[in-house]
């Protein structure tokens, strides 16, 4: 278990961390890891306790008494690490704009943030990891040797979420999420910084499985 390999993608809103993070995972046979879902699932729980998310005492409070656990599930042959709340996986109600807009603020709270850190960390337990996220390579693990940065023009970005049906002001989010004390949005040290704004999915995807196939120790992945 010591020995799991860890991918590491982080990333701004809308940059195909998500998209590419999965098929890297498929690619490699690794387990895919979405922190930016454990970071919504918290926001979800404060709003649905009627938790004041600008209140970081009362969020830091929510975050220790939640009742949680780790799973790993297989949807559509893709290994999934999930944090469950209450044995529940709040797939769709993670997604609304209440979430989106209140999830920077609770992701901005320490206490939240060291908690998170160590769940995170704890989903090893599964096997080889792709972990998308904000502070996967600066801080979850920055051990890793396998880091990468996605990013694409705001523009790119926020066409890509209109296209979801989703109206985000992402340009704010980006703002908080780079600009909080903890464990700030950062190019990791020694990561790969790819911008895919005239590049597909399918471009991205490879670019990052090419380089990790010539990186990761043989027998590690699937061929
Ligand atoms: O990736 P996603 O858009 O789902 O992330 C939602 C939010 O969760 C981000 O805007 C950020 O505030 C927070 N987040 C974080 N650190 C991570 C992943 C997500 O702060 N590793």
């Amino acid at each position: 278990m010591k020995h799991n390999i860890v991918v590491a993608i982080d990333g701004t809103s809308a940059s195909g961390k998500s998209t590419n993070s999965k098929l890297v995972a498929r690619g490699l046979g690794f387990v895919y890891v979405d922190t930016g879902a454990m970071y919504r699932t918290l926001a979800w729980y404060c709003l649905q306790k009627g938790v004041d998310v600008s209140a970081a005492k009362a969020v830091g409070a929510a975050c220790r008494k939640w009742k949680t656990q780790l799973a790993c599930v297989e949807v559509d042959g893709l290994r999934c690490a999930r944090l469950l709340v209450e044995g529940y996986f709040p797939e769709k109600e993670i997604r609304t704009p209440e979430t989106a807009a209140a999830v920077p603020h609770v992701a901005a709270v320490p206490k939240v943030r060291d908690w998170m850190k160590k769940t995170q960390r704890d989903c090893i337990q599964f096997g080889h990891l792709v972990m998308e996220g904000r502070d996967i390579g600066t801080n979850v693990f920055p051990e890793t040797d396998y880091k990468f940065y996605l990013d694409a023009t705001l523009a790119e970005r926020s066409a890509r979420r209109a296209a979801d049906g989703v109206n985000e002001n992402l340009a704010a989010r980006d703002r908080r999420d780079s600009e909080r004390a903890a464990a700030p949005l950062m190019i990791a040290l020694g990561a790969r910084v790819i911008n895919n704004s005239n590049l597909t999915s399918a471009e991205t995807s490879k670019l990052l499985l090419d380089d990790l196939r010539a990186r990761l120790p043989a027998g590690s992945f699937l061929q």
